[in-house]
């Protein structure tokens, strides 16, 4: 079984999200930047599958600038196989990723597509189910438990107000959720091996995408900042603010 792994690097989740001083976007230049942990998730969950002796074959895709590289690197160091770099300067919006991740489904041809339930940069949370449609795909998102049998997969999704299972004929689209399972961190010599590992590039036009975008961001803001609450004495002051202070917001 062969499966592929879409991974996105995005700002480090450790790092407070600054916005331009021209509020076209979030500020990155000089800001640590990591694989986003969703798809660390997905890596670990395909790496898996390959040491159960369910997969034979893990590759890696990345669409964005030179840097992803270094994510692909990330991901071939946790046990990936091989990388595929789509070059783009920067990481184009969901349907423009679900469209070149479907033209490399159809010269791969996995069994199974892994990718995180959503990018933290920009939360959109569509890519999967999008690519899923795009291929008419069975999905499975925000997996917490996967099991894969012959050509059959057990997703357990995590959806309002607790759990479900579903069963999907393979080949299929899983986004995976946080509690999937606890990605590993890659040792010195897993890091050292990942340098011999291949990386393709395949431009947008070798895919025959139109990556023209569609969405246009107007501006983006930072949070109005909360002001500090109240700690009262007892009940009376309480009631005492609601009716005189307290406004409708
Ligand atoms: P999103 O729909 O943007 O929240 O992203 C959902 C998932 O799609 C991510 O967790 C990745 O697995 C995949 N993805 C999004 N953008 C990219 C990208 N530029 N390169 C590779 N995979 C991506």
């Amino acid at each position: 079984m062969k499966i592929l792994v879409a991974i996105k690097r995005v700002v480090d989740y450790n790092v407070k999200i600054r916005v331009r001083a021209d509020g076209s976007g979030v500020e990155t230049a000089g800001v640590k930047m990591s694989m986003n942990p969703f798809d660390e998730i997905a890596v670990e969950q395909a790496v898996r599958l390959k040491e159960a002796s369910l997969a034979s074959d893990v590759i890696a895709v990345s669409i964005g600038p030179a840097q992803v590289l270094e994510t692909l690197r990330s991901a071939l160091a946790m046990g990936a196989d091989r990388g595929v770099h789509i070059p783009c300067d920067s990481p184009p919006e969901p349907l423009i990723v679900a469209k070149l991740l479907a033209a490399v489904v159809t010269r791969e041809m996995p069994d199974l597509v892994l990718l995180g339930k959503q990018a933290i940069d920009d939360d959109a949370n569509q890519t999967g189910q999008m690519l899923a449609q795009l291929l008419g795909w069975a999905q499975g998102a925000f997996a917490s438990k996967l099991t894969v049998q012959n050509k059959t997969a057990e997703v357990t999704r995590e959806i309002d107000g607790g759990l479900e299972t579903l069963r999907l004929n393979l080949p299929a689209i899983i986004t995976a959720d946080l509690r999937l399972n606890e990605p590993r961190y890659a040792t010195l010599p897993n890091i050292m091996k990942a340098k011999k590992k291949p990386i393709d590039t395949l431009s947008i036009e070798d895919l025959g995408v139109d990556a023209r975008p569609r969405l246009h961001v107007l501006k983006v803001e930072e949070p109005s900042t909360r002001t500090a609450g109240l700690i009262v004495p007892d009940v009376a002051t309480l009631v005492a603010k609601l009716k005189t202070e307290a406004k409708v917001i």
